[in-house]
């Protein structure tokens, strides 16, 4: 089978990374971080690892970080939810991202690069956590941030998103996947609909 192709619609790897569940509206959804291995790919095309840290993260044993990366990721999409709903998050997922943070914060180090200074989670020091660590800072980052209130979610998968277009109009994960299909499910109960309204003013119109 080929490997899944992360489709990183999200505009921001935190949300991308909520996003590997497809769907949250779905009783049973299709989980794309089936493994640690699957999560350091995923972590590579989002751009959170390099190619030689996700060979290097996929070759550690991540049982415990998958489970905690799962436990994050739900955790996130609540958040997330709560946010977009104007809503506050509950407290005990806001205490767990804090303490999340602190853990990432306690793995940084300030690193000088290229004139100016970025906080730093390495694989050294954090080992099998750098993935979770990074999400973390990424997500809290973007939390605080005053673009939140571009954050949006596809009304048909739930997929999060942040909508930079003009004048807010972006409405689908992506066209491809969901934008059109429904187009395609509403155009079947349009026409459906008029087969329909056809036969009952065919039925009026019958004589008695
Ligand atoms: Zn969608």
């Amino acid at each position: 089978m080929d490997p899944h192709v992360f489709q990183l619609v999200g505009g921001n790897a935190a949300l991308d990374f909520v996003n590997t569940i497809h769907d949250w509206t779905a009783a049973e959804p299709r989980d794309y971080l089936p493994t640690f291995a699957e999560a350091a790919r995923f972590a590579e095309a989002a751009g959170l690892v390099t190619r030689a840290e996700a060979r290097a993260l996929a070759g550690l044993p991540g049982s415990a970080e998958l489970r905690r990366l799962r436990e994050l990721r739900v955790r996130l999409e609540r958040i997330f939810r709560a946010v977009r709903s104007e809503r506050s998050p509950a407290p005990e997922d806001l205490d767990a991202l804090a303490r999340d943070a602190a853990e990432a914060g306690r793995a940084a180090r300030l690193q000088f690069d290229r004139g100016q200074l970025t906080r730093v989670i390495d694989l050294e020091t954090a080992g099998a956590a750098t993935l979770r660590l990074r999400l973390v800072e990424r997500a809290i980052a973007l939390l605080t941030a005053d673009h939140l209130e571009r954050l949006s979610a596809c009304p048909s998968c739930g997929w999060y998103f942040l909508d930079t277009t003009k004048n807010r109009s972006r409405r689908w994960c992506s066209m491809d996947m969901c934008g059109s299909a429904v187009k395609a499910r509403r155009y079947y109960w349009r026409t459906k609909g008029r087969g329909r309204r056809r036969r009952q003013g065919g039925g009026r119109a019958a004589p008695k």
